[in-house]
C-alpha cells in the first residue's frame, strides 16, 4: 500500500514540475508578434525533440506497434481538428481568446496531456524495477516537463494568459502520469504490452501539431531563417537533454 502512495506521490512531483517552464515567460513583458514566433519555434522544437525520444523509447518495446501508436497520433490530431472546426469563423472559447488563437491553444493543451498518458505508463512500469531506479527515472520525467511546460506556456502566453494560468495549464498536462503510473505499477505485464502503442501514439500526435499548427503560425509571424534556427536548435537541446539523463 504504501509503495503504491509512493509511486503516486512521485509522479505527482514530475507533474508539479511541468509547472516551471512558465517561469521564464514571467520576465518577459510585451509579446509582439515576432515573440510570438519565436516562442512557437521554440515550442515545435521542443516537442520534436521530446518526440524523438518517445520513440526511441517506444522501439525498445516493439517496433511495429510504436509505428502503429504514430498512425493513431496522427488520425487523434485530424479528428480533434476536425471536431474544433478547423474553418474559419467556429468559436471555440479556450481562456480569453477566441476562433483561431483559441483553437490552437486547446489543440496545445489536449496533446500535451493525452501524450502524459503514455509517460504516466512508463512510470509506473519501471518502477519495478526497485526504489534506485524509480528515483532516477522520477528526476528524468520531471527534467523533460520543464521544456513541455515552456512549449506549453510558449503557445499560451501569447495569446494573454496570465503566466500563473499558463503554469497551472501546464501542471494539468502532466495530471496523467500519476493517475497513470499507479495502475501501470499495479497492472505492470498488461500494461507492459500497451506502452510502445502510447509511446508511439504520444509521439505521432506531437509531431504531426508540430508540423500541422505550430511551425505553420511561426512561419508566418517571423522571419522563416530566425524561426528555423529556434527550431533547429531547440530540437537538438532537447534530444541532448534527453540523452544526458
Ligand atoms: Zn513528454
Amino acid at each position: 500500500m504504501s509503495e503504491v502512495w509512493l509511486v503516486f506521490l512521485y509522479a505527482l512531483a514530475t507533474a508539479l514540475a511541468t509547472g516551471l517552464g512558465a517561469i521564464p515567460f514571467a520576465i518577459v513583458g510585451t509579446v509582439s508578434e515576432r515573440f510570438q514566433a519565436y516562442a512557437g519555434a521554440a515550442a515545435a522544437g521542443l516537442m520534436l525533440g521530446a518526440s524523438f525520444g518517445l520513440v526511441a523509447e517506444g522501439t525498445g518495446y516493439g517496433r511495429g506497434e510504436t509505428l502503429v501508436g504514430a498512425l493513431a497520433g496522427v488520425a487523434f490530431i485530424l479528428v480533434t481538428q476536425r471536431l474544433m472546426g478547423d474553418r474559419e469563423g467556429h468559436d471555440v472559447v479556450f481562456e480569453a481568446a477566441q476562433g483561431e488563437g483559441a483553437r490552437r491553444m486547446l489543440l496545445m493543451v489536449v496533446v500535451m496531456t493525452v501524450h502524459s498518458f503514455a509517460e504516466g505508463v512508463a512510470v509506473g512500469v519501471s518502477f519495478g524495477g526497485g526504489l534506485a531506479l524509480a528515483t532516477v527515472i522520477t528526476v528524468a520525467i520531471a527534467l523533460h516537463n520543464v521544456p513541455e511546460g515552456v512549449a506549453i506556456t510558449a503557445v499560451l502566453r501569447p495569446q494573454g494568459v496570465p503566466v500563473w494560468r499558463c503554469a497551472g495549464w501546464s501542471v494539468f498536462s502532466s495530471l496523467p502520469q500519476p493517475l497513470m503510473a499507479v495502475p501501470a505499477f499495479l497492472f505492470v505485464e498488461t500494461f507492459r504490452t500497451a506502452l510502445p502503442y502510447g509511446l508511439g501514439f504520444a509521439a505521432g500526435a506531437m509531431v504531426f501539431m508540430v508540423l500541422v499548427e505550430l511551425l505553420p503560425e511561426a512561419y508566418k509571424q517571423g522571419d522563416r531563417a530566425q524561426v528555423a534556427t529556434i527550431a533547429t536548435l531547440s530540437t537538438v537541446a532537447m534530444v541532448l537533454v534527453q540523452q544526458w539523463l
